[in-house]
C-alpha cells in the first residue's frame, strides 16, 4: 500500500508553524513570520550506461512502487548536492562501480507513482568504468538491452521518453558520437 505523498498547498509555515497564505498558485507565505513556501519539484538524476554496441544498462526495480519492473539507474539529489556528483553516486550505490559522464539526454517533469511528487528528471548518459557490476541497494537486476528490445515494463514516462531521444539520437548522429567520452 502506497500512501499519497504530501503535496502543496500545505497548511502550516515550516519554520513557526502559522497558518499560510496561498500567495500565488506556485508559493505560498506565513502570515506571521514571512517565510515564502516555493512549490517546487524534486531534482533527480538518471543515468543511462551506454556501451560501444549501443546497449543500455537498465535496473529492475526491488521496491515499490512498480517493484519488478524497469527503471533507468538513478534516484534524488541530496540538498545542495553538485547534480553531476549525485548522477555518478546513484551509479555507484545501485551497480557497485565508478562511471564517467558521457552526454546530456533531457529534462523531463514527472510525478512519481500514482499520487507521488513532483520530480525534475535530467538523464545523461554514462560510460562504466568496470563490467564487475553487481544490483545493489534498491535493485533486483541490473540487464543490457537494445534501444529496439526494451522490456515493456517501463512504468515511468519520463524513463521512456528519454530512451526515445537517445535511440533518435544514434539515429541521426551516430553511435560513435555518443560512446565517445568528452573528458578523454
Ligand atoms: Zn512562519
Amino acid at each position: 500500500m502506497i500512501r499519497p505523498s504530501p503535496r502543496p498547498p500545505f497548511p502550516y509555515c515550516p519554520w513557526c508553524t502559522s497558518t499560510l497564505s496561498q500567495d500565488n498558485p506556485f508559493r505560498q507565505v506565513c502570515s506571521r513570520c514571512g517565510f515564502i513556501l516555493y512549490h517546487s519539484s524534486s531534482p533527480c538524476m538518471g543515468a543511462i550506461p551506454l556501451d560501444s554496441t549501443g546497449k543500455v544498462l537498465l535496473a529492475q526495480r526491488a521496491i515499490e512502487p512498480f517493484f519488478g519492473q524497469w527503471n533507468i539507474i538513478g534516484g534524488f539529489l541530496n540538498y545542495q548536492e553538485d547534480p553531476l556528483e549525485g548522477l555518478v553516486r546513484e551509479v555507484r550505490e545501485e551497480t557497485g562501480v565508478d562511471c564517467t559522464v558521457l552526454d546530456f539526454i533531457t529534462m523531463t517533469a514527472d510525478i512519481y507513482g500514482e499520487d507521488g511528487q513532483a520530480l525534475m528528471n535530467t538523464y545523461f548518459t554514462v560510460k562504466l568504468l568496470s563490467q564487475e557490476f553487481t544490483p545493489q541497494d534498491d535493485v533486483r537486476m541490473l540487464r543490457w538491452f537494445s534501444l529496439d528490445a526494451l522490456p515493456d515494463a517501463l512504468p515511468f514516462a519520463s524513463d521512456r521518453k528519454a530512451l526515445a531521444i537517445l535511440r533518435h539520437k544514434i539515429q541521426s548522429h551516430g553511435l560513435h558520437s555518443l560512446v565517445r567520452c568528452h573528458h578523454e
